[in-house]
């Protein structure tokens, strides 16, 4: 990618030209955006929450409107997925989907913005934290939270009636299975990473069959390129991740920015508007790059070939999480009741449980425990390993 990289520091023609011409933006079902008099169609408490987004054209109050009926999921609430979700719930999109399968530590919280010192003292679920925090930021969106790892198997499920999917995860093995999902039910996900001062986001905006064209398709000519048609495997070798390179905070949030102007675009009907490239930052260097995804790639196995491997469970590892020495063990699913393992574990460590969760400690290791079964190794890469202290402490 980075010999396809654009060093272009003049500004894109859509950072010079005004987005919309008028103050009457039209919608795609045909209303009108108008900032005029958009105050005035909605309720005044809403009017005048979200005034300043009313009056920017390319949104207005048909658009506000919309936004209060939409229905978003992002995927991971860690970094880049805390700021998207937070924007998306400032922005009055009505119903959010949160999942993730991590917990808050200290060392989150550089760059984390939903979270605070309470919740990575109570080792709180990230999803669970993400909702309590976005209900006090706005009590009129519905946030539904899952303490969750995206599988194969539960992706269907979880992500039912969402009709944009916000990525916030840091794997490809999630990307892959979200770009999986969303190419087979014709439903747009937009995908972006951060890592150093690195920030990159890309459109997914897929055809699908005949029968699954969604109304917002009669505004696009063509899919975009999936994110195999760009990535057909995993980068592999050595790839720099948040655990050796570190990330910014100012990298995530520009991720997360760019990510939910495109949501926004999508979610109050106007996917027309919405960017066809790979868009990239460096911002310590200040470079830019834009590579473009107008069209599918002819031989692409997911979006052409509709051969849909990560959903079907193939390749699927144990996985090293981004930022920590840890494996996570998903393979048990069955419920754990954490009161009995609580009592069974104390005698022989550290164990502090939170409802939620329980974390049990027995240096150099520390067992992460989700009533699903669920477990998070800490001290260790090795997944042989992990997996023997999981069947020692919890049964296999
Ligand atoms: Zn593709």
């Amino acid at each position: 990618m980075d010999k396809a990289k654009r060093q272009d520091r003049e500004l894109p023609r859509s950072y010079t030209e005004p987005m919309v011409s008028s103050n009457d933006a039209v919608l795609s079902d045909g209303t009108s955006g108008s900032s005029r008099t958009s105050r005035d169609e909605l309720p005044t408490e809403l009017g005048d929450r979200y005034s300043r987004q009313i009056l920017f054209a390319g949104i207005g109050a048909a658009g506000q409107q919309r936004l209060q009926g939409a229905h978003a999921a992002v995927v991971g609430v860690g970094a880049t997925g805390a700021a998207t979700a937070g924007l998306l719930a400032r922005a009055g999109v009505g119903r959010l989907t949160l999942i993730d399968r991590d917990f808050v530590e200290p060392s989150n919280l550089q760059r984390q913005v939903l979270f605070d010192e309470e919740d990575a003292r109570q080792s709180l679920p990230k999803a669970e934290a993400a909702r309590r925090h976005l209900e006090r930021v706005n009590a009129g969106v519905a946030v539904q939270s899952y303490v969750a790892d995206l599988t194969p198997g539960n992706a269907g499920t979880l992500l039912q009636g969402a009709e944009l999917v916000l990525d916030g995860t840091d794997n490809f093995e999630t990307r892959y299975l979200l770009n999986d999902l969303c190419v087979r039910d014709g439903r747009p996900w937009i995908y972006t990473a951060a890592v150093g001062a690195y920030a990159a986001t890309m459109n997914v905006l897929p055809g699908g069959s005949p029968a699954l064209k969604r109304p917002w398709w009669a505004e696009l000519a063509e899919p975009t390129a999936c994110l195999a048609c760009l990535f057909p495997a995993a980068p592999g070798g050595d790839v720099e991740t948040c655990e050796t390179a570190g990330v910014l905070g100012p990298a995530v949030n520009l991720a997360a920015s760019l990510a939910v102007a495109e949501a926004l675009k999508f979610l109050t009907g106007q996917p027309g508007r919405m960017r066809r490239t790979l868009l990239s930052f460096d911002l310590w260097n200040g470079d830019r790059s834009e590579i473009s995804t107008g069209h599918p790639r002819p031989d692409c196995a997911v979006c052409c070939n509709r051969e849909f491997r990560a959903l079907a469970g193939e390749g699927r590892p144990q996985i090293t999480l981004c930022g920590r020495n840890s494996v996570q063990i998903h393979e048990h699913h069955r419920p754990v009741d954490l009161v009995a393992l609580q009592r069974r574990l104390t005698p022989l460590g550290e164990v502090r449980a939170n409802g939620l969760l329980l974390r049990f400690s027995r240096p150099p290791y520390t067992l992460t425990v989700f009533p699903d079964g669920r477990a998070l190794v800490q001290g260790t890469t090795d997944v042989g390993l992990a997996r023997s202290l999981y069947a020692r402490y919890l049964g296999s």
